[in-house]
C-alpha cells in the first residue's frame, strides 16, 4: 500500500490547518521533553511567532537508563494540548504503549512512533487502528525495506496517514551521535507516495551542523525538519546537549528559509 507503484500521486496529510506532503515543506519544532507547561508555552510562543506550524514534545519518554526522566505522561500530553490550542499550532508526541493511544488521540494531532519502537509490531498495529496521522521514525538500525513494512503496518490497518521521519542510523561514526542517511530521502521518496521528514536533531546531535544538514535534506526532496527546541537547554531534563535554545532555533530557522529551500 505504502509503494509508489501502487499509488503514483503523493500522500497530503492535513493536521490542523497544515499540508504535509504537498507542494509546501514544514518544520516541526519543540522540546525533547514536555517538562512543565511555562516551558512548553515558551516554545510555543516563539512557534508562533516564527511561522513554525507544528510542536512537537516527548510525553512518554524511551529513556536509554531507567534512572532517567521518563516523561510527564499524560500530563505532558495535556500541556501540549493547552499550548496548541493557545496558539493554534499542532502537536505531535511519541506514543510507547499500545494502551495509551485511545488517551492520547484526544490530547495530539499527530502520534510519533519512536526509533526503538519501529520494529514494535503491536504498536504498529494499534496505531493503524486510530485514524490520527503517525509520524513514523527509522529505527536506529533499521535498513529501508524494514522502514517501509512497519509503515506497511499501520496502514494495512486502515491508517493511511503516514509520515516517515529519518532521524539517523547507527553506524561506526562518533563525531555525531547518528549518521543522517540523505540518501534515504531520495529513496523513500521514489518508492512510497508517503510524506518524508528528516529529524536533524537526533540525527546529528550536533548544533553546529543543523542548518547545513536541513538544507541538504530539503535539496534532496525532504516535506519537513525536525528539530528539539528548549527555553534554557542547559537544564532541560533530557537530550541538554542538542537542543537549541530560542534565539539559536530564530537563527536556524531564518537561515533555512533565507535558503529559499523550504517552501
Ligand atoms: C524523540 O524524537 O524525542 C526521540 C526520542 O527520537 P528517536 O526515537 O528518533 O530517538
Ligand atoms: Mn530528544
Amino acid at each position: 500500500i505504502v509503494s509508489r507503484k501502487n499509488q503514483p500521486d503523493s500522500t497530503v496529510i492535513k493536521v490542523k490547518d497544515t499540508l504535509v506532503g504537498g507542494k509546501a515543506s514544514i518544520m516541526v519544532a519543540g522540546p525533547c521533553s514536555v517538562e512543565s507547561y511555562q516551558q512548553t508555552r515558551e516554545v510555543g510562543a516563539a512557534l508562533k511567532e516564527a511561522g513554525v506550524p507544528i510542536l512537537r514534545g516527548g510525553a512518554f519518554k524511551p529513556r536509554t537508563s531507567p534512572y532517567d526522566f521518563q516523561g510527564l505522561g499524560v500530563e505532558g500530553l495535556q500541556i501540549l494540548k493547552r499550548v496548541g490550542d493557545e496558539f493554534g499550532l499542532a502537536t505531535i508526541s511519541e506514543i510507547v504503549d499500545p494502551r495509551h493511544l485511545e488517551e492520547a488521540v484526544q490530547y495530539i494531532d499527530i502520534i510519533q512512533i519512536g526509533a526503538r519502537n519501529m520494529h514494535n509490531f503491536e504498536l504498529l498495529k494499534a496505531a493503524g487502528e486510530t485514524r490520527t496521522p503517525v509520524l513514523l521514525k527509522r529505527g536506529l538500525s533499521a535498513t529501508m525495506e524494514e522502514f517501509l513494512h512497519a509503515a506497511e503496518y499501520i496502514v494495512s490497518r486502515g491508517n493511511t496517514q503516514v509520515m516517515l521521519i529519518e532521524r539517523g542510523i547507527r553506524t561506526y561514526e562518533k563525531w555525531t551521535r547518528n549518521t543522517l542517511d540523505i540518501s534515504a530521502v531520495p529513496i523513500l521518496k521514489r518508492e512510497s507516495h508517503l510524506p518524508v521528514l528528516v529529524d536533524v536533531t537526533h540525527s546529528t546531535g550536533r548544533k553546529d551542523i543543523l542548518a547545513p544538514c536541513a538544507k541538504a535534506a530539503l535539496a534532496a526532496g525532504a516535506d519537513g525538519i525536525m528539530v528539539e527546541v528548549h527555553p534554557n537547554p542547559a537544564v532541560a531534563l533530557s537530550d541538554a546537549q542538542q537542543q537549541l535554545n530560542i534565539p539559536e532555533f530564530q537563527k536556524f530557522f531564518s537561515d533555512v528559509k533565507e535558503s529559499g529551500l523550504l517552501k
